[in-house]
């Protein structure tokens, strides 16, 4: 494959967006190499500017559900754009979705559209404390909210103690108030609610974490935290952003039948434009401005091409009950392929996988935290990373990253994949 235009664009770009790119992680920085410029994308597959074709398994990371260019979610913004794209004032379209999403999600009263995935974590997060009245919050190491300051602490790599910011910019006042916990570690959350009692305005977590690789929450953890939650006064905040809408119509809190307190949705909900949402039971969202004292705003929120787009895409879900069930039959058959190609090499791996989010981790230890998810092997994932993109196989550029599988893959495009793991994992 050539990559001669998608390197002089990447040059052209560096000029004028730092690291020539709008978000890090497309920048390859952690596999090395040029980043693809793609130009154009359909149903499964991805075509880049240098007219190679791809088998995405990253599909926007993680929004395009039913793949790309899908014609029922592409017309629904074509007809709205044409009545105009931003009015400053509530549309009919945003309650029609809200209330979609309330029908389709448990134990959700009402919910508020924003812009991405990250202004819902940091509106939970400021709701949580409003409500409470409480300024500490628990995450867990590795799990990723966004890049709002009170989460870039262990957000994907660095060592974890207590509230040492990530970044440069987040200050150590922000910090002090993140506290740290190990994912599958309850003993760990139970120390400390007792060193801050009545304290923790909120914990939260991805219920299935997808960015150290696919992560699932160990038997009865989560229930664990629930009670945690309720025993203490404590807000119970479900980052739904990548399962929402994926691992089942409502999400993790159907799947394993947890509530949570407030919900935080990003990715499939937008059908690919750019939304977010946050949401939890009247008492919750009650607290929210113009009702309640919390403070929560956004020119663009509810925009009626991204309400568009996300309204056509629950639609398109709502009324297929069996989508589900394919994706996790579809990701179940990649897993088993793998598992036996990878096994017949002799590759030490471990594939994680709850529905269909699926990662492979080069470490034949069970990976269940960040800790045992930095124990995978680099090297040989830069170069399994490498070797599938030859053969026309995008997965993502990093080795802390969950496959996203979508209804638009085939077999034969599964069992492509399966050759190419065979062929590249001879060679690893
Ligand atoms: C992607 C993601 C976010 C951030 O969403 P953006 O739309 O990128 O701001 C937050 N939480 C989780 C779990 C995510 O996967």
């Amino acid at each position: 494959m050539l990559y001669q235009r998608s390197s002089q664009l990447f040059v052209e770009a560096s000029k004028v967006i730092p690291g020539g790119v709008n978000s890090p992680v497309r920048a390859f920085k952690a596999v090395g190499g040029t980043p693809i410029f793609v130009k154009e994308a359909k149903g499964a597959y991805l075509f880049d500017e240098d007219g190679n074709k791809y088998i995405d398994y990253i599909n926007s990371w993680g929004p395009m559900i039913l793949g790309h260019a899908h014609e029922a979610v592409v017309n629904a913004v074509i007809e709205r754009a044409k009545l105009g794209t931003s009015f400053g004032t509530p549309t009919a379209l945003e309650t029609k979705i809200a209330e979609l999403a309330v029908a389709m999600v448990p134990n959700i009263d009402k919910i508020r559209f924003v812009n991405s995935g990250t202004e819902a974590c940091m509106s939970a997060i400021r709701l949580a404390r409003g409500y409470t009245k409480r300024d500490k919050i628990i995450k867990f190491s590795g799990c990723y909210h966004g890049h709002s300051d009170s989460f870039l602490i262990a957000a994907g790599s660095g060592l974890s103690t207590f509230g040492i910011p990530n970044s440069p910019g987040v200050t150590e006042g922000t910090a002090k108030d993140t506290l740290l916990a190990n994912y599958n570690d309850i003993e760990n959350v139970k120390a400390l609610f007792e060193a801050n009692k009545d304290e923790i305005a909120a914990v939260i977590i991805e219920p299935v974490a997808g960015n150290m690789g696919c992560i699932p929450p160990k038997a009865d953890f989560l229930n664990q935290l629930r009670s945690l939650c309720s025993q203490n006064g404590t807000l119970l905040i479900f980052d739904e952003v990548m399962t929402g809408f994926r691992l089942a119509k409502g999400g993790a809190q159907e799947l394993f039948g947890i509530q949570a307190d407030i919900i935080c949705f990003g990715k499939v909900i937008g059908g690919g434009l750019p939304v977010g949402a946050f949401a939890g039971r009247d008492e919750i969202m009650n607290y929210l401005s113009p009702l309640g004292p919390v403070y929560q705003a956004g020119t663009l929120s509810g925009n009626p091409l991204a309400m568009a787009a996300g309204l056509q895409m629950l639609t398109e879900l709502n009324n297929d009950p069996e989508l589900f069930k394919r994706l996790d039959e579809k990701t179940a058959y990649l897993e088993k392929g793998m598992h036996e190609v990878l096994s017949n090499n002799g590759v030490a791996f471990t594939i994680n996988r709850v529905g269909s989010m699926i990662s492979v981790h080069f470490d034949k230890d069970p990976v269940y935290d960040f800790n045992t998810a930095k124990n995978g092997d680099n090297d040989t994932f830069k170069k399994f990373f490498h070797e599938l993109l030859k053969k026309g196989i995008y997965i993502a550029p990093s080795a802390y990253e969950t496959w996203f599988i979508t209804d638009a893959l085939s077999y034969e495009d599964l069992d492509y994949t399966i050759q190419c793991v065979d062929e590249v994992s001879q060679n690893l």
